[in-house]
């Protein structure tokens, strides 16, 4: 396929088609995005997510971070009003899971 690096650039492997899960974060917002196509190496793991659909995942998940940042400000007062009460809940945390399925 073009564009795909087909050997490891760590180890010389032949690398294979997956899926993966990538993980972001940033402003103490967590985002994980799931099936995501990338060239993987079986033997150290490296990743290799092609270019342009890189490129298009980080615009999305940057945007989305900073739509769910705007969020937590926005809702702030009321979700500590309504898990105040509530031990172990910790109304600073939220987190973001994307898949494709
Ligand atoms: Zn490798």
């Amino acid at each position: 396929m073009k564009g795909l690096i087909t050997t490891c650039s760590e180890c010389q492997t032949n690398t294979e088609l997956r899926e993966i899960t990538v993980q972001f974060e940033r402003k103490g917002i967590k985002a994980a995005m799931s099936g995501i196509p990338a060239m993987v190496c079986p033997r150290c793991g490296q990743e290799y997510v092609p270019s342009d659909i890189a490129g298009d995942v980080i615009d999305t998940v940057s945007r989305t971070i900073d739509a769910t940042e705007a969020l937590l400000k926005r809702t702030d007062h009321r979700r500590r009003e309504l898990l105040q009460d509530h031990q172990g809940l910790a109304p600073e945390r939220l987190e973001l899971a994307l898949a494709s399925r």
